[in-house]
């Protein structure tokens, strides 16, 4: 979120980042959509694992392995990292440097991936710290959470970005406004 995001690109009325995880980002077809409807394309590690779990040289190589899979399918090279579960190591910022990725983390999330999860909830949830310059975290996918919980997120996107708006800020990709 930001209150000073640029008019969006055409074909699409609200642009957003979304995360790929290399290892399910071979289709093509749905990361050049995304990008030709002006959405920023974003790392979030080969799998989905902790950082922790995951011994430095071989998470520096599956993060180089990531970046080139998702810049093949999406046309373009990422330039953000978020690590799964927002757990940054000495490791993670090393390789993403290296990598000449930017990382990243949030400054509101809508707990989307509960089963709990409800549109209402999720907005709820967000309310508290929407403010300008935030970085709100949303879900698309379930493959990492309860099945169906996307739906949780999906029907709290159209009523988040009027209430953004109505609140005088803009809603943008995440490049556009730097991390918060
Ligand atoms: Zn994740």
């Amino acid at each position: 979120m930001t209150g000073r995001t640029p008019s969006p690109p055409r074909g699409c009325s609200t642009c957003s980042t979304t995360w790929g995880c290399g290892r399910r980002s071979s289709c093509s077809a749905r990361w050049w959509r995304l990008v030709a409807d002006g959405h920023e394309v974003a790392l979030h590690g080969w799998h989905h694992r902790n950082s922790l779990r995951v011994p430095p040289l071989a998470l520096h190589r599956s993060l180089g392995r990531a970046l080139d899979v998702l810049g093949d399918a999406a046309g373009v090279r990422p330039a953000l990292y978020r690590p799964p579960y927002g757990v940054v190591t000495a490791g993670t910022l090393a390789s993403a440097r290296a990598l000449g990725l930017r990382t990243v983390l949030w400054g509101a999330w809508g707990k989307d991936w509960s089963a709990r999860a409800t549109p209402a909830r999720v907005l709820r949830t967000v309310a508290p710290d929407l403010r300008g310059g935030v970085t709100v975290l949303l879900h698309d996918s379930d493959c990492t959470s309860a099945p169906g919980s996307w739906r949780s997120a999906l029907g709290a996107v159209r009523p988040l970005v009027a209430a953004s708006r109505g609140a005088g800020l803009s809603v943008g990709p995440l490049g556009e406004h730097g991390p918060a």
